[in-house]
């Protein structure tokens, strides 16, 4: 394989038109990835081939580079498609890739030798080491995440060999280190019920399976209810009561969220137009947005269609965002925010501490309110006061006050730690100290009794 990146070069200076090309130049371009000069995604294709079963056995190996959109707005896009050359020319090297190819973004695939699965994952695990720096900066680490689909899976499964990889893959969560998951016969029920969720939610939604829950926020010195925020379950073909973490990611990896947050921001507006009607004084609701749904161009315009048709005030409204560097375009999102936060919407950082562009985030982002991440409050019974995760506790809502922004902590459960927040300066408080999430009735019921 040569990298013929020249080639294009070439032909632009040439300054020829796409009918001069010859037949050979058109299968360069159409087998070719513009940025790498590598193999593409539909040249791989073409190799697997699953209509015409292989005479040879072979695995299937798909990963990405992990965080590289903080590449891309760190070092620029010169740096980033630099680190995927090098990937490409890293794979072309390897005598056991059958065959190699840059999918899309920071997406690779690799046809393999058939070999047990220890010797594959030796070679994976040499593999990436190898390329596990970033050229420009040797002290910058780079992770990957990879998943595998072994031989005789790749056999069986010739047709859905990328998506059995892509859903081993998506079983690597951790940070700051890479992982390679082999596909098993688990995961391929798992991806099973993500379909069936996938394909049955237009149904869902028309069926009002979805349900809305909300969880009080308290202050922590008059111990009273300040808001709350509202929390999705799935009272799934109304048999059984499905909990956020079974079906949020699936949604969110698929980029259809948005339709179910957007149910949750309707149900939360009638809630509170109801409130009006009946003259309870309202307290605002917070909502997630989920970050992929930043990339919508129409979000503004279809958050103010839906509070504005029930003349919600906008200040009853809050949208929650998690902390990641994994916003594709940082500026117009935080140009969005602050729209949002213009037209009178309150913004708040959740699950802060979890991500790693905290700090700088902190600094850019328009926002009313930081929520302190649960797994810091969790630190406050299992360490000592004066412990590394206590301090850094304490410090983050110093640091939350001195810049103006209201502190809450999510997930307190018990009266040590709401002591110990209130003497750190948190000034309100989020957890099952004071109550779980509760259906809308319920909440109706606190904010009544006060
Ligand atoms: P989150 O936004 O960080 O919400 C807080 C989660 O922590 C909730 O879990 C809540 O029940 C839980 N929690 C609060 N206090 C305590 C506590 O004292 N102890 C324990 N053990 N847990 C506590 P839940 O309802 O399961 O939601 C999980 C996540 O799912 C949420 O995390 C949010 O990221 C996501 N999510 C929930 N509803 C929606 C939604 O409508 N749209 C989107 N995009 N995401 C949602
Ligand atoms: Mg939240
Ligand atoms: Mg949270």
């Amino acid at each position: 394989m040569n990298f013929q990146r020249e080639y294009s070069k070439s032909h632009r200076e040439k300054g020829r038109t796409f009918d001069d090309l010859t037949k050979e130049e058109i299968y360069h371009m159409l087998y070719h990835d513009a940025i790498t000069g590598y193999y593409n995604w539909i040249h791989m294709w073409h190799t697997l081939d699953p209509q015409n079963p292989k005479d040879y056995t072979y695995g299937f190996v798909h990963f990405d580079i992990k965080d590289f959109k903080m590449i891309n707005d760190v070092y620029g896009h010169g740096v980033a498609n630099d680190v995927l050359t090098m990937v490409c020319h890293h794979i072309d090297k390897q005598d056991w890739v059958i065959q190699g190819c840059r999918c899309d973004n920071d997406n690779f695939a690799m046809m393999v030798e058939s070999c047990d699965n220890n010797t594959l994952q030796k070679r994976l695990d040499k593999f990436f080491e190898e390329i596990s720096f970033l050229p420009v900066n040797k002290n910058y680490k780079l992770y990957y995440r990879c998943g595998v689909v072994t031989v005789e899976d790749a056999i069986k499964k010739a047709d859905t060999v990328a998506d059995l990889a892509k859903l081993a893959q998506r079983q690597g969560k951790k940070h700051y280190c890479t992982e390679i998951m082999f596909f098993t016969s688990d995961m391929y029920e798992k991806i099973n019920k993500e379909q069936k969720y996938l394909s049955y939610l237009e149904q869902a939604i028309e069926n009002d399976e979805f349900i809305v829950y909300l969880q009080p926020k308290y202050d922590i010195h008059t111990e009273k209810i300040t808001g709350a925020e509202a929390l999705v379950r799935w009272n799934y073909k109304k048999e059984k009561l499905l909990n956020p973490g079974d079906f949020i990611s699936v949604f969110e990896s698929n980029d259809v969220i948005g339709k179910v947050d957007q149910v949750v921001l309707k149900k939360v507006c009638i809630f509170l137009s109801e409130m009006k009607k009946q003259g309870i004084p309202l307290y605002p609701i917070s909502v997630n947005l989920s970050r992929r749904r930043m990339e919508n161009k129409h979000l503004k315009e279809q958050i103010l269609a839906t509070v504005d048709f029930y003349e919600i005030p906008h200040n009853m409204i809050e949208f929650e965002l998690t902390e990641s560097a994994a916003y594709s375009d940082r500026d117009s999102m935080l140009q969005l925010l602050s729209e949002l936060r213009e037209l009178g919407f309150l913004i708040s950082m959740d699950d802060f501490g979890t991500g790693y562009s905290s700090l700088s985030l902190l600094k850019d982002m328009p926002m009313d309110t930081l929520k302190v991440d649960k797994c810091f409050v969790d630190s406050i019974l299992t360490s000592s006061e004066t412990s590394k995760e206590c301090i850094l506790l304490k410090e983050i809502i110093w640091l939350s006050k001195m810049m103006g922004f209201c502190c809450i902590a999510e997930g307190a459960e018990t009266k040590e730690q709401v002591d110990f927040l209130r003497n750190a300066g948190c000034d309100k408080i989020q957890g099952y100290y004071y109550s779980k999430p509760v259906p809308m009735e319920d909440y109706l019921l606190k904010i009544r009794e006060g």
